[in-house]
């Protein structure tokens, strides 16, 4: 019988959801101790999500550790709600909130010192690709971004133009680019985000040196986030 083995699926709920949504998902959902998944909701519905057993991650968190800061949450105080892991650097983040690699990498200081691992995304825009220097743009940002020294956290790639339209990078796209971070970070977890789905999940997890998938409208589904868990990889493509 052939090994298998089975990737990471990181859900980013974005700013969706509400108390009734939460209870209705997990009507259906019955995949909420796979230890696979990390649900990451926004802030005031960790506990409720937790509460079913879930292991959940945030979507961001402050770089400071407290202090006059309206608005912001201290990765300690995630870690108090239960919180495992924290998304940083999303390009949502780093479009609408002008987010550096400098700002991330210090989130991901911040984050790993209250005991939380960071999930830190990097990603070409589609002029940037178009111009042919997407490799050495992801590689940059993903130096810049992620902490110095030995602390763990998992590098997401999620190319801009594949974000919420549909378009995912092809096998090959894929393939090239997690070959090039696996050289920059050979034991660290690689996800690919853009527009996974149930129907091209399995393609996508099969990619060399892709660890997981983090997953952004279908994971709002529970039918099609089951579908997702559902799939096992063969061992040895990374
Ligand atoms: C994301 O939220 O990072 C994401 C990849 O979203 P989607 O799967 O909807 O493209």
């Amino acid at each position: 019988m052939e090994d298998l083995v089975s990737k990471i699926i990181v859900a980013n709920w974005k700013m969706n959801g509400s108390g009734e949504f939460i209870h209705s998902f997990f009507s259906t959902f019955t995949n909420s101790t796979d230890n696979r998944l990390i649900i990451c909701p926004p802030y005031p519905y960790l506990s409720q999500v937790k509460s079913h057993g879930v292991t959940v991650g945030a979507q961001d968190c402050s770089q400071h550790t407290s202090g006059a800061f309206t608005g912001d949450i201290a990765a300690s105080m995630l870690h108090d709600m239960g919180c495992s892991y924290v998304i940083l650097g999303h390009s949502e983040r780093r479009q609408y909130h002008a987010e550096s690699n400098a700002l991330i990498r210090e989130k991901a200081h911040a984050a790993l010192d209250a005991g939380l691992t960071p999930i830190i995304c990097v990603g070409e825009s589609r002029a940037i690709r178009e111009s042919g220097n997407h490799i050495e743009t992801v590689l940059n940002q993903a130096k810049e971004s992620i902490p110095s020294g030995t602390g763990k956290f998992m590098l997401a790639y999620e190319p801009i133009w594949a974000i919420g339209t549909g378009l995912t990078a092809s096998e090959s796209d894929i393939a090239e680019m997690h070959t090039a971070l696996r050289h920059l970070l050979p034991t660290t977890p690689l996800l690919y985000g853009g527009s996974v789905n149930k129907e091209n999940a399995k393609t996508i997890m099969s990619t060399p040196d892709v660890d997981g998938v983090l997953v952004g409208g279908a994971s709002l589904k529970p039918d099609d986030l089951m579908a997702i868990l559902d799939f096992k990889t063969p061992l040895g493509n990374r």
